[in-house]
């Protein structure tokens, strides 16, 4: 173990956050040692800007809840941690930690719990990476570099501390940190990783559960490198355990929407993991689309049908949340709307609470050279900086086409005309609604022909998510037939059930 000055290697503690040093200050004043350890050593090292910071400390999760009392809060079951809330800043902090016992592993070799407390030396071995495995004392300016680690950092070198195929059995997760990592910093992945990160091992990664790969895959979208990650994901196998039915392709469409992630992170403006999942989902959803179109449902039914199927069947693998889900079939089912917008309803879509993810997205599609958007793309796209006066004319142009599109149809009906046609002659006011409403309408609405339908087509896929342990929910599990009761509103106030 070699002891660094904090401050020869660039550290200070003016480049800490104040929850930080509060947190270390006041796990020290309790009698407690304390360190920051992990990503935001790292990147300080690097000259980046750490995105959170995290501490370490010899006392154990509930010595952690004395000392901050309601400020605590204690998570975790398979690895317990406690988390302090500073200000508006939230502080993981976790307890030194000793190797798993043997009967704390899964068949597999996975550690099932990691709660066994030791020592800062049994702590550091613990530790993913060499580069994420120091320890900085910021009120003494030292740091414990127990293996090399500044070394590892200087050389662009990625090491896993330990065997990887260990290390790797005991948590498969860590693979998609190695590969996130190396997308991240530009490292070079170490060859003895490199030997192992093979598909008989990245299919471990079915062990994991799906809420906890979603919150990787959501750190994976949201660490401004998705554009070096895709490919890596791709080389490295582990795409088609994360997204099964996404083929292992960076499509143009993908492309795009990864370099846009990117931008907005760089850019310091937030992002919806949602959308990136969405963008992934679509050419799944619209192959489902036709498959049950084929089958006989209706374009509406079908899209309902597609966008619930194509989420169920994510779910199994990343467990997208309700609110996300939601999300995401919402800017699917408004393609259509903003494609060929009913004229009356233009100024109402624009204001949909949907629209500007629902714009991006098109806009995106389009810019990706998808045609079937009829250049509405560029047209949301002026259409959002006009003035009123500006806006209701290209309204009124817009319609003026479509009733000339209307025309060339009577007249020839085999001529293929955008689609827009479809809507001209409704020309009622259309309250916009939201997924949820519709898919509420739809569920009471839908025919037991698209449930069989949807059953019949779950059961020919069922190749690609062949999970023998796991069922898939199809459509005629009692949770996709349920039905929501309608209450009044007076019933809801009154408690009354119905
Ligand atoms: P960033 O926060 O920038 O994504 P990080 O390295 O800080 O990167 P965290 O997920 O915040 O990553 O974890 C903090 C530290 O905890 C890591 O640096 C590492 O030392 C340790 N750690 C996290 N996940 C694992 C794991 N799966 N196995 C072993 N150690 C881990
Ligand atoms: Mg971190």
């Amino acid at each position: 173990m070699q002891t660094l000055r904090a401050s020869d290697c660039g550290l200070s503690i003016a480049l800490l956050s104040p929850a930080i040093l509060e947190v270390i200050d006041t796990l020290n004043k309790a009698g407690y040692e304390a360190y920051i350890v992990g990503g935001g050593v790292r990147d300080l090292m690097l000259g980046l800007h750490p995105k959170d910071f995290d501490a370490v400390t010899n006392a154990t999760p509930s010595q952690i809840r004395d000392t901050f009392g309601r400020r605590c809060r204690i998570i975790g079951r398979r690895f317990e941690l406690a988390h302090v809330f500073i200000g508006r800043e939230m502080i993981e902090v976790a307890t030194f930690r000793a190797p798993p016992k043997k009967a704390q592993t899964s068949a597999m070799g996975m550690v099932l719990r990691d709660n066994a407390w030791g020592t800062i030396k049994q702590d550091f071995s613990r530790r993913d990476f060499s580069i994420n495995a120091m320890y900085y004392q910021p009120l003494k300016d030292t740091i414990f570099d127990f293996c090399h680690s500044y070394d590892d950092i200087k050389q662009q070198k990625l090491k896993l501390l330990g065997d990887p195929v260990q290390r790797f059995e005991e948590d498969p997760v860590r693979m998609l940190r190695v590969l996130r990592f190396a997308a991240k910093l530009g490292f070079e992945i170490d060859e003895a990783m490199l030997k192992v990160l093979v598909p008989e091992m990245t299919v471990l990664l079915r062990e994991v559960s799906p809420h906890r790969l979603y919150d990787e895959s959501q750190k994976m979208f949201s660490a401004g490198h998705l554009t070096e990650l895709l490919p890596l994901l791709i080389e490295y196998q582990v795409w088609q355990q994360l997204f099964a039915d996404v083929p292992p392709h960076v499509s143009t469409f993908i492309e795009r929407a990864a370099i846009n992630t990117d931008q907005r992170i760089k850019q310091g403006k937030s992002i919806n993991p949602a959308f990136f999942y969405a963008v992934l989902l679509w050419e799944p959803y619209l192959e489902r689309v036709e498959l049950l179109k084929e089958k006989g449902l209706s374009d509406v039914d079908a899209r309902t049908q597609a966008g619930m199927d194509v989420l169920r069947r994510q779910a199994l693998r990343t467990a997208i949340p309700r609110y996300s889900e939601h999300f995401i079939r919402e800017v699917w089912e408004m393609q259509p709307r903003l494609i060929s917008p009913r004229t009356r309803q233009i100024p109402a879509l624009s204001t949909h609470a949907r629209f500007r993810a629902a714009y991006d997205f098109l806009y995106l599609r389009e810019n990706a050279g998808a045609t079937d958007t009829h250049g509405m793309g560029q047209w949301w796209h002026e259409y959002q900086d006009l003035s009123t006066d500006q806006k209701e004319k290209v309204i009124q142009k817009y319609n003026r086409q479509l009733i000339r599109d209307k025309r060339k149809q009577q007249a020839n009906p085999d001529a293929i005309v955008n689609d827009v046609k479809v809507h001209m002659d409704d020309g009622d006011d259309v309250v916009l609604s939201t997924v949820a409403e519709q898919a509420r309408k739809k569920r009471s609405s839908f025919s037991s022909k698209s449930a069989r339908v949807a059953a019949e087509i779950d059961s020919s896929l069922e190749h690609a998510v062949n999970r023998p342990d796991k069922k898939v929910v199809d459509a005629n599990h009692p949770i996709t037939r349920r039905r929501r009761k309608v209450r009044e509103q007076f019933q809801v106030e009154m408690g009354r059930s119905t």
